[in-house]
């Protein structure tokens, strides 16, 4: 399977790669405001009625789809999109059941437009904040075409309130991905840079301590990369650089960490996995990229693991023997992993990711 081309939402690789990251820092956020939008719901129902109730707890069943069906989807956005216009969709029928133009669920249309504004790019800010508005119209003018000319001011308020808050949090959103951006991110593969690396190791390994649990660490360099550009162009090599990110960001879990360290070399930080557990998870790895075929290109890639716990946790002792171990791989003929998994750490690991 080649990468997933870009959508209208994220047309570039690095779109979606700040999409994924954005959107996994909101998930406890956006559930959050999922339940408390809930409470009111079901605390009002009584007086609204329960056909509200009902539309609300359809939306709610679509939260675990998408949070199960995202993270492995090649177009990810698309589902965040589909829950946010469900949402504004669902509080649209609830407006034209309580009331239309007079009704209390009006202003509620802030709720998942601002939502999206939080995680999308411009183009789904807009999409996100031009359907809450054409639904505050409609949702009214449909209900009671009347009532709404004769007093708009309501309708009016709501989508001032709608388009204002929404632009403002998208405004925070934007200075905060480029702040992030300039200093962390690595801007041709999304992955961090390693600017904070041996800080964040740190932290992880004081959190490790604590638990005497161990923190893996996989280099990751690719096989003849060289020859990439020189038969291809530099431009198809980057190609292949951000395809290999993103494939790499998918195998992930949100704890573990991706860095480009420079060139065509990554580094992976796996808290509370062994070294046979991350080994097998980097010949995953390797499977996935390879069939991935990377800008359209047969590639591979050589790893090292080391892994370690305790006192012995040092990322300059860990990383050596990772980078030993990656020059091991390359002498023995690339395309693997060293140290060489175990076909039951292969298939626990299989079992977890996929
Ligand atoms: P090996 O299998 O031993 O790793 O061989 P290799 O050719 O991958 O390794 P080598 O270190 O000799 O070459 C790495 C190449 O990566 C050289 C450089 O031109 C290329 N490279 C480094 N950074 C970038 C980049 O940002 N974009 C592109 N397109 N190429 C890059
Ligand atoms: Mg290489
Ligand atoms: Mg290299």
């Amino acid at each position: 399977m080649h990468q997933a081309a870009g959508t209208w939402l994220c047309p570039e690789p690095l779109d979606r790669a700040r999409f994924v990251d954005m959107e996994r820092r909101m998930r406890p956020v956006r559930n959050a405001v999922f339940g408390v939008v809930g409470l009111g719901v079901a605390g009002l129902a009584a007086r609204w009625g329960w056909e509200v109730l009902a539309v609300f707890a359809v939306v709610c069943l679509l939260v675990p789809v998408v949070d199960l069906r995202m993270p492995a989807s090649p177009r990810p956005e698309l589902w965040l999109m589909a829950l946010a216009l469900a949402g504004i969709a669902a509080i649209g029928v609830a407006i034209a059941m309580t009331g239309g133009p007079t009704s209390p669920a009006l202003p509620w249309l802030v709720v998942p437009a601002v939502a999206a504004t939080a995680v999308f790019t411009t183009r789904g800010v807009a999409l996100a904040l031009g359907a809450a508005v054409a639904t505050a119209l409609l949702a009214t003018l449909l209900t009671d075409a009347g009532g709404t000319v004769a007093a708009p001011s309501y309708v009016g308020a709501t989508i001032v309130l709608i388009v204002s808050v929404g632009l403002y949090v998208h405004g925070l959103m934007r200075a905060e991905v480029r702040h992030r951006g300039d200093s962390v991110l690595d801007p041709l593969t999304g992955l961090l840079n390693r600017t904070t690396l041996e800080r964040r190791f740190e932290e992880l390994r004081q959190q490790a301590a604590l638990g005497n649990a161990p923190i893996a660490l996989v280099l990751l360099d690719l096989d003849h990369f060289k020859r990439v550009n020189d038969t291809h162009g530099h431009e198809r090599g980057d190609t292949v650089l951000r395809d290999v990110a993103y494939e790499l960001r998918k195998s992930l879990r949100s704890f573990e960490l991706a860095y480009r360290l420079g060139g065509e070399e990554l580094l992976l930080i796996l808290p509370g996995i062994d070294e046979e557990h991350a080994a097998a998870l980097a010949d995953h790895v390797r499977r996935r990229i390879a069939e991935a075929q990377p800008g359209g290109l047969e590639i591979t890639i050589s790893c090292g693991v080391a892994a370690a716990s305790g006192a012995a946790l040092r990322y300059e002792t860990l990383f050596a023997q990772a980078d030993a171990r990656l020059y091991a791989a390359k002498a023995a003929g690339r395309d693997r992993v060293f140290p060489v998994p175990s076909d039951a750490h292969r298939e626990r690991v299989l079992r977890l990711v996929s």
